[in-house]
């Protein structure tokens, strides 16, 4: 595994060329270069705010500070998309889902699902945060917990 350890804007904003880095995203995003999901948090109320605004929906205060999830959820709703690596590739399921996450209701994610086939995925389904690498970097997933992994792997 990568690690960049504490990195600064200017790498972030490289790491993730293809996104557009601001304000509000930026500890999003060096949070994925060092393997957190963070998630904007209101330092007035405790409102997790996503996705990412300025200004905290419920007291619209400004003290709004990125803060690291426990990566527990459970599917809210999902789909599964049809990916084609190449034109001579099979066609491989690629399942997506909303993740509603512990912290909060309706705090709400999309994320894919790995290591569960896309039949046994079910609405209010427990997930747990993994990391998989697409296109060099690694990137927030989903996983079901089972029973034995209940309480998590790390
Ligand atoms: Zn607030």
């Amino acid at each position: 595994m990568r690690n960049y350890g504490p990195i600064d804007d200017f790498t972030v904003i490289e790491l993730y060329s293809d996104v557009q880095v601001n304000r509000d995203n930026v500890e999003y995003y060096r949070g994925l270069a060092e393997r957190k999901l963070l998630i904007n948090r209101c330092g007035d109320c405790g409102t997790w705010i996503y996705p990412h605004r300025p200004i905290c929906p419920e007291c619209w205060s400004w003290n709004i500070k990125a803060e690291e999830v426990s990566g527990l959820g459970s599917v809210f709703m999902w789909t599964t998309l049809m990916q084609q690596r190449s034109p001579s590739a099979p066609h491989e399921p690629v399942p997506v889902a909303a993740v509603d996450f512990a912290e909060q209701k309706g705090l709400r994610y999309l994320s894919r699902i790995v290591n569960c086939r896309p039949e046994d995925i079910y609405h209010d389904m427990p997930v747990q945060l993994t990391w998989i690498e697409i296109g060099n970097l690694e990137w927030p997933a989903f996983e079901p917990i089972s029973d034995s992994g209940r309480g998590g792997t790390r």
